[in-house]
């Protein structure tokens, strides 16, 4: 199944934030939306969603398997979020509820579609705990979020987001949050999980070096507009646009910063 987004454009009070942005996500392909704050990146993929804010008007099209979603209703949509379309955010502590344990959230996202009774959600957000390499999957699971480290709680934002089992990850900035170490196995995780279970990802960015972890091909988005579409490689090695020469010279002094210089 594909994701094809055509001219999409979405405005507020007629002011366009994104421009005709077109770019399409094959089946098992690993797609890169990047660009700096304020591009239009989020905005993006909440379309996708049909989770747009609130005064937030789109046109265009958005094709999942062909079917429209662009005026989708929305209890459509809430199915498809739940069956096909899996997403993270930046900041899993807002994805999560602050008074309920981890493994409950976790049952709840494999209820929403499938049958499980109450027996077997605990066996089950203990499984899906540990698909996610969380230690000590066991206990982990009557633990709340806040006595979880950011990294545990962007697994457990994960677990969510696959206990549907979904053909299209979005991952949205998904370990901006998190430090260097941490942000390296989570990417590791959403890599191998990806792969091992033939989903297409849609990986969204800010950073060109985390970006040519993820994803095959790569869209560059600058005030809304795609500016450059390009393999990783390419991007990285022969920048076309000012834009991505600008996001391969922030990654490079990434790389070079000394240790403890904080970014
Ligand atoms: P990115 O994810 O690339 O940082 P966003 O897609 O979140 O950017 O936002 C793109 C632009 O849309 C922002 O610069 C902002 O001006 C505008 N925008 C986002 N959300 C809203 C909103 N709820 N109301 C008005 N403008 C918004
Ligand atoms: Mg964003």
């Amino acid at each position: 199944m594909s994701l094809v987004v055509e001219q999409l454009s979405i405005a507020f009070d007629g002011r366009r934030v994104v421009d005709g942005v077109s770019f399409a996500v094959p089946d098992g392909a690993r797609i890169g939306l990047i660009g700096e704050s304020g591009s239009g990146k989020s905005l993006t993929a909440l379309a996708v969603l049909g989770l747009l804010p609130e005064g937030a008007t789109a046109s265009g099209s958005i094709r999942w398997d062909g079917t429209e979603l662009l005026g989708m209703r929305d209890r459509d949509l809430a199915r498809l979020r739940g069956d096909d379309i899996g997403i993270v955010f930046q900041e899993p502590r807002t994805a999560l509820n602050p008074i309920r344990t981890v493994g409950r959230q976790i049952a709840e996202s494999v209820r929403i579609h499938e049958r499980i009774s109450r027996r077997d959600a605990r066996d089950r957000a203990v499984a899906e705990a540990a698909r996610v390499r969380l230690p000590d999957p066991e206990r982990i699971v009557d633990r709340y979020p806040h006595q979880l480290s950011g990294g545990q709680r962007q697994r457990v934002a994960l677990a969510m987001a696959l206990a549907c089992r979904p053909k299209l990850l979005i991952a949205d900035e998904p370990t901006t949050a998190l430090d260097v170490t941490v942000q390296a196995e989570i990417l590791r995780l959403l890599l191998d999980l990806v792969r091992d279970e033939g989903m297409s990802l849609l990986f969204i960015t800010h950073d060109l070096a985390v970006l040519a972890q993820v994803a095959t091909t790569g869209a560059v988005l600058e005030h809304g507009r795609v500016v450059e579409q390009a393999p990783v490689s390419t991007l990285l090695s022969a920048p076309a646009s000012p834009i991505t020469q600008g996001l391969l010279r922030d990654a490079t002094a990434t790389l070079w910063r000394p240790e403890g210089e904080g970014r």
